[in-house]
């Protein structure tokens, strides 16, 4: 038989034993509850067998040997769902924290989608005017800072309402389509070729006086000339007349565009198919 001494220490020790178990594995509940349900069922039945105590006091002890287990078995499965909530949580935060950062991509790629289209002719996919109103400040200011010059080209195409006449809307409009993938070839990559209006284009060409602006558009005009469309079962010519001005010191786009407008007025009269100078005003 066990002294009643060693039993108390044994029992007491059995307790810490049971509870210390599953308050520092909580995460092991499902291992713990046979260990400790073996050392409580054990130390019942050893004692209850061996000790000379009456039948209350066993229970008594019996009860207190399993309530730990129970405690810590009920502590084990609150921290256990703490913990799977907080994990929970966590991964909630974690998910929309990356959806909310895919969604601010998405909208900046629409956003830069948006202004490029703003700026984009539909038909031609050239820039267009407004595209060019931005651009003009920038090479004014940069043309201030070299002392280089710039010059802008307005050219309209010669007798486009009998192109629309003789091969229809569309066929017109294949013609500007060509005309653009000529501009987009032949001009560098510092000029900016845009489509202003119908039939009427504008260049910027940083760098060029109105003279070498001028020889620019000669070649243009005369490679425009000789180009073959093919519209449908057609193959259709057309020409081009353009003004040409350069720009002059706290001289707006407006003014500057009239000026080549002006050239280019010009040269229809004069025959159109060719490339006037505007004269520097004053
Ligand atoms: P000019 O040599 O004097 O310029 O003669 P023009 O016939 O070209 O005369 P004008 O420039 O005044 O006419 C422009 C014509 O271009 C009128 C219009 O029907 C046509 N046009 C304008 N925009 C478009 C377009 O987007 N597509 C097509 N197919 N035609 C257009
Ligand atoms: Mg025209
Ligand atoms: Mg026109």
């Amino acid at each position: 038989a066990v002294r009643p001494d060693v039993r108390a220490i044994n029992t007491g020790v059995i307790m810490v034993v049971q509870l210390t178990m599953f308050l520092f594995i909580p995460s092991r509940v499902k291992l713990t509850i046979p260990v400790a349900l073996f050392g409580a069922v054990g130390t019942t039945v050893s004692y209850w067998w061996t000790s000379p105590a009456d039948a209350a006091t066993k229970a008594a002890t019996v009860l207190l040997v399993t309530m730990p287990a129970v405690m810590g078995y009920v502590a084990a499965l609150r921290q256990q769902k703490t913990e799977r909530q907080e994990f929970w949580l966590r991964q909630q935060l974690q998910d929309a924290n990356r959806e909310l950062q895919g969604e601010v991509a998405r909208r900046v790629a629409l956003q830069v989608e948006l202004e490029r289209q703003a700026a984009t002719d539909l038909l031609t996919g050239l820039p267009n005017r407004r595209a060019l109103a931005e651009r003009f400040p920038v090479e004014v200011a940069r043309a201030q800072r070299t002392g280089e010059a710039l010059s802008l080209v307005m050219f309209d195409l010669d007798h486009f309402k009998q192109v629309n006449d003789r091969y229809g809307h569309a066929g017109g409009d294949a013609v500007l389509r060509s005309v653009g993938q000529l501009c987009i070839r032949s001009f560098r990559g510092v000029d900016m070729a845009a489509r202003v209006g119908g039939e009427e284009f504008a260049v910027l060409l940083p760098g060029a006086s109105a003279q070498q602006a001028g020889a620019v558009m000669e070649r243009f005009l005369h490679t425009l000339g000789g180009l073959d469309m093919d519209i449908g079962p057609h193959n259709v010519r057309v020409t081009a007349t353009a003004g040409v001005a350069q720009q002059q010191p706290g001289e707006d786009l407006d003014a500057l565009m009239a000026r080549a407008d002006t050239a280019l007025y010009a040269g229809k009269q004069a025959g159109r198919n060719r490339v006037v100078l505007a004269p520097a005003p004053g």
